[in-house]
Parts: structure tokens; C-alpha cells; sequence
């Protein structure tokens, strides 16, 4: 009996922090999503202070995809196939007055012009 009560109280007290800890996280997704909106009303309404240029390259480095187990998949079994380092241009700049960032993949080509004599 003594047994059962204690297990009956610990399943009180566990029951009573998930309810107070679901209603915090209730709160804090609320707070979460109006923090997000009133950044966003700031980061429409900025005229923006373009920080430095980054180059910041989606990179996968070279691997070796192991392929098909010895014995199996029959005529269609397929070996370690070796993919080589693959480097994605990408570049990111960040406004200094509201800490947008944005990517791009974008270029652009230039004519340049220069004096020649
Ligand atoms: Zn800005």
C-alpha cells in the first residue's frame, strides 16, 4: 500500500511539472512568434547598412558512397563509388542596423572599361 501511494505521488508531481512545463513552453512559442514579428516589422522598415560581402560556399567534401554488399543485387550490384569535393558558390551580406542576412547564389557579370592609350 505504502508502495503504490509513493508511486501514485511521484506520478502526481510528474504530472503536475509536464502541465507546468507545457504551459512555459505555451508561453515561450507566444513570445517566440511576437519577438519574430516585431524583427520583421524593424527589418521591412530598415533602409539597411550592407556589412562586408562573404563568401560563404555550400561544401560537401569528397566521400566514398559505400555501395552494395559483396553477394548481393545480383548483375545490378554496384561498388564504392567515389564523389568528388563538390563547392557551391554562395555569398551572404548582414544589414548592421538590423541584423538581416541575406544569401545568394546570384552573379552577376560586369563590363569593364578602362583607358587605353
Ligand atoms: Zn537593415
Amino acid at each position: 500500500m505504502l508502495f503504490i501511494n509513493s508511486r501514485i505521488r511521484r506520478w502526481m508531481m510528474a504530472s503536475t511539472e509536464v502541465q507546468k512545463l507545457n504551459r512555459e513552453i505555451e508561453e515561450l512559442s507566444r513570445n517566440l512568434e511576437s519577438a519574430k514579428e516585431r524583427l520583421n516589422v524593424i527589418q521591412r522598415s530598415c533602409f539597411h547598412k550592407w556589412g562586408p560581402i562573404r563568401y560563404d560556399p555550400i561544401v560537401v567534401e569528397a566521400h566514398t558512397l559505400p555501395g552494395d554488399k559483396p553477394g548481393t543485387h545480383g548483375v545490378d550490384w554496384q561498388g564504392p563509388v567515389y564523389v568528388s569535393r563538390k563547392e557551391t558558390p554562395r555569398w551572404t551580406r548582414q544589414c548592421e542596423i538590423c541584423d538581416l542576412v541575406q544569401i545568394t547564389d546570384k552573379t552577376e557579370e560586369r563590363k569593364v572599361v578602362k583607358p587605353r592609350f
